[in-house]
């Protein structure tokens, strides 16, 4: 065991407990309204290094769906089935600096695309490319490739929250009719699309589900468990470029400086972020700020990330 991790080790849990104070200023999401049934008090974290370590403190039994988190995975797994070329044509590399929601910048940009995979708009774009017959087809594919990066057979949808989701997505549903308008949907069914994408956002996962995702984009695509090479190195190092632009939504900028690694947040209140070369880490903390990030999760990294001198900067 090295020096860092026992250090970690010891310090976690005062630092958790502190971070858990932010939570009172933070606000579980609502408008999928089977979010709001979080409890806005807990915080979790979980850290896997590459030799079977695995730290957990806080409220890591917790169970919450990836929501955003899962646009990282599904981004792979459209480069995986066409390529850099394939997966440009549809969806830009900029970041907005708008709400991962926003209409604005659609009809902005030549030749109407998305600006960045990791907004809904994005996102949407990008479940249309994943390749499969039916939206359930391409929904096992989504899942078999999560159940891979985590670990675990038996990651599900959580059904509940797919519904829940799919009846109240007006802002998501006009997004992806705007991207029909543009051409970027021109020959999908936008309804068997937004089911791809509501259902790769309600996948259910714990901590520890996303330690070990983040662990083999800090191994660049490599599982260090098995040694087996699950990613191609290039489609991650793509994928980790996003997530300093544009993993913390509006908040990517300041989350750079305070924090300094790769990560992406989902409004659930789950956090993936890692350590390249070093660690994945999972945290859940349902209460968010205004941005849409937990608010004691950012806290949680950025002390731990300052005191390890971890920021990549
Ligand atoms: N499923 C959510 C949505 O489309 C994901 C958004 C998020 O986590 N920011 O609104």
């Amino acid at each position: 065991m090295n020096g860092e991790w026992k250090e970690l080790e010891g310090r976690l849990p005062a630092w958790l407990e502190e971070s858990r104070k932010r939570t009172a200023s933070g606000k579980v999401a609502s408008y999928i309204p089977e979010l709001a049934n979080a409890p806005g008090e807990a915080l979790g974290i979980t850290l896997c290094d590459g030799h079977n370590g695995v730290l957990t403190v806080g409220d890591c039994g917790l169970h919450f769906t990836l929501q955003s988190i899962s646009k990282v995975f599904t981004l792979l797994l459209a480069l995986m089935d066409h390529g850099e070329e394939g997966v440009f044509a549809k969806v830009g590399m900029e970041p907005t600096g708008d709400n991962f929601n926003s209409m604005l910048k659609l009809e902005l940009v030549e030749p109407g695309i998305p600006f960045n995979p990791l907004i809904n708009a994005g996102a949407i774009a990008v479940s249309s490319l994943i390749k499969g017959a039916t939206p359930a087809e391409k929904t096992e594919r989504i899942a078999a490739f999560f159940r891979e990066l985590a670990g675990d057979s038996s990651l599900q949808v959580n059904e509940a929250v797919y519904q829940s989701e799919t009846k109240t997505a007006h802002r998501n549903r006009s997004l992806a009719y705007f991207l029909k308008a543009n051409g970027v949907l021109e020959h999908d069914d936008i309804e068997e699309v937004l089911e791809v994408y509501f259902k790769h956002c309600s996948i259910e996962v714990s901590c520890m589900h996303l330690a070990r995702m983040a662990l083999v984009l800090a191994y660049d695509g490599k599982d260090p468990q098995s040694g087996r090479q699950l990613v191609p190195r290039r489609y991650v190092q793509i994928a980790k470029t996003f997530m300093i632009t544009c993993g913390m939504y509006n908040e990517s900028g300041a989350f750079a400086i305070r924090v300094g690694l790769p990560a992406k947040s989902g409004v659930s209140g789950g956090i993936l972020a890692l350590v390249p070369g070093k660690y994945g880490i999972g945290v859940v903390g349902p209460a968010l700020n205004p941005k849409g990030n937990s608010t004691a999760g950012v806290h949680l990294l950025e002390t731990i990330s300052t005191a390890f001198d971890w920021s990549m900067f």
